[in-house]
């Protein structure tokens, strides 16, 4: 049977819960155990499918297709072990679920309750597939005190009598600020959240104690004290310079072993040194290089989070610094222009999206990347505009586009899927999770990935429109990647240019540091190519 390790979050939301819970389950699993992280989210949307990326950052998508909150892909990064359909549940499935069951007659006459209907419905998710794994961390998504956390709170508080009190631990993270004028660190908000903890019935066993400056060997005890646990409990857990140094910080303050410690299990040596590379290759890069992410959500960091991620797994691979420049593509739209945007560029990459907004600014930016022999990728709907802008301006089909854009164009370049048109539920109920992809072995993606057939995670409707896939490949425009099972275009290659490439698929959610993604090696391998050429020929113009 697994043991569990609760996650709790006090104080304010983004202290990092999602990163702590990976880093400790990396930690762990820097031991040998094996290790799985679910996300329980306390609002009502049955999953974040249907959320807007400016209210929740990126939609996350699993191996079997479920769109899920942001922290899974932390988890897949930090971990060696995938995340699933179970591994992301929100207050609104359980509901649904409970709903469902009531109407079906399941509760026999009885009044359904928050206590037990909705308690035990949680309880139920939480043990699933659990049995896999030595060690399931799960995360209740909010703060303690909200409102609508309480169901899932007071359920894991029930979840010790179920199983054993040596089968569970909870780890609470607070914050411990700063007060200028006073020149203190402040431990109050701490108390105040591990008391409201403790109403709940819930005694932590470890504290993090996220602050900008180290909290002392006296602000400890002061904190074990009014928070009822040991002073080797309260970890100290500063602000790092990449999110990659966490489980290192964490591993100096032994927070491992005390987990270990509560769950009855061996402590075991533990092997961080892959860790240890890749901060190092973080911290001391031989080169740099900048790339362009052209898109809408730009002034939302967590909006294309995997995306960012992925480069900078593409920078460790080169050992190269990656600065990500995000660039809102409605001022491309709006006249901006690109020889200014792009001036310090070495590359543009156009991730996935929705909606017309910023569409033609994407297009641009596209345009001048194959004009300038700018190394470009498109992902997803970044794959759409390379196509869109490749119709436009090579075959002069002046008005093509994308039907989710134009239902009316003559050119429909990218188009519903037949099974697409008659959707009328949103949620859920695109091309979702993932599917395979045959290689051209003449191609950019065939050297990157070395195997012909890959797997990658999808998360759209529209298509690319195979009536035009014949004058697309005579123009230049290789096709190069194929889902030989439903006869869908994957990927496209401009091998003209030195890196012009597209893919239907997201290959950010397969990247971790330790195993770079080859698109993402390869597009900043280029890019650093470019980079040099470009600073070769200002040396050369000295
Ligand atoms: N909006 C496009 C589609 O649905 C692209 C989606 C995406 O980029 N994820 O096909």
């Amino acid at each position: 049977m697994s043991k569990f390790v609760f996650t709790t979050g006090g104080v304010l939301s983004s202290l990092g819960k999602g990163i702590t819970a990976a880093s400790v389950g990396a930690l762990l699993e820097s031991r040998g155990y094996t290790v799985t992280i679910k996300k329980y989210d306390p609002y009502l949307n049955v999953d974040p499918g249907t959320m807007s990326p400016f209210q929740h950052g990126e939609v996350f998508v699993t191996e079997d297709g479920a769109e899920t909150d942001l922290d899974l892909g932390h988890y897949e990064r930090y971990l060696s072990t995938n995340t699933s359909k179970v591994s992301n549940i929100t207050a609104g499935k359980i509901y649904k679920s409970v709903l469902d069951k009531e109407r079906n007659g399941d509760y026999l006459g009885g009044t359904v309750q928050v206590i037990p209907h909705i308690t035990d419905e949680i309880k139920e998710n939480i043990l699933k597939d659990s049995e896999k794994y030595d060690i399931t961390i799960i995360e209740i998504g909010g703060t303690v005190g909200d409102i609508e956390s309480l169901p899932f709170l007071e359920a894991i508080r029930q979840f010790k009598f179920d199983i054993d009190e040596e089968n569970v631990c909870y780890i609470h993270l607070t914050l411990v600020p700063y007060i200028k004028s006073a020149g203190e660190l402040k431990t109050k908000p701490t108390q105040h959240s591990v008391k409201t903890l403790r109403e709940i019935g819930i005694q932590p066993d470890v504290l993090v104690c996220r602050s900008e400056y180290p909290i002392s060997d006296d602000m400890k005890k002061k904190i074990a004290l009014f928070c009822n646990v040991s002073k080797d409990s309260v970890i100290s857990c500063l602000d790092a310079k990449t999110i990659y140094e966490v489980p290192l910080m964490m591993r100096e303050e032994g927070i491992a072993a005390l987990v270990l410690k509560k769950l009855s299990m061996d402590e075991r040596q533990s092997d961080v040194s892959k860790w240890e590379e890749i901060v190092h290759r973080i911290k001391k890069p031989e080169g740099e290089v900048t790339i362009a992410l052209v898109g809408k959500y730009v002034d939302l960091k967590d909006a294309y989070i995997s995306i960012n991620e992925a480069l900078i797994h593409g920078g460790i691979a080169n050992k190269v610094k990656v600065n990500v420049k995000r660039i809102d593509a409605e001022k491309l739209e709006n006249g901006a222009s690109p020889d200014t945007l792009f001036e310090d560029v070495d590359g543009i990459l156009v991730p996935g999206g929705f909606g017309e907004r910023g569409i033609e600014g994407k297009i641009k930016a596209i345009n001048f990347a194959r004009l300038k022999d700018i190394p470009c990728f498109g992902v997803c709907l970044g794959l759409q505009c390379i196509v869109i802008e490749f119709a436009r301006n090579v075959l002069k089909l002046g008005d093509a586009h994308s039907v989710e854009f134009d239902p009316k164009t003559k050119n429909p370049v990218i188009d519903y899927m037949k099974e697409q048109k008659t959707i009328t539920q949103m949620g859920g109920t695109m091309r979702l999770g993932s599917y395979e992809c045959t290689l051209d072995e003449d191609s950019t993606a065939y050297r990157a990935y070395g195997e012909k057939v890959i797997h990658e995670r999808h998360r759209h409707r529209l298509e690319f429109n195979n009536d035009y896939i014949d004058v697309m490949v005579n123009n230049g425009l290789s096709l190069i990647g194929v889902n030989e099972q439903r006869d869908l275009a994957e990927m496209f290659e401009l091998k003209s240019n030195r890196w012009h490439l597209g893919c239907q698929f997201h290959p950010e959610f397969k990247s971790k540091p330790f195993f770079p993604h080859p698109l993402f090696k390869s597009f900043i391998e280029a890019a650093y190519n470019y980079h040099k050429d470009n600073s070769d020929d200002e040396v050369n113009d000295l």
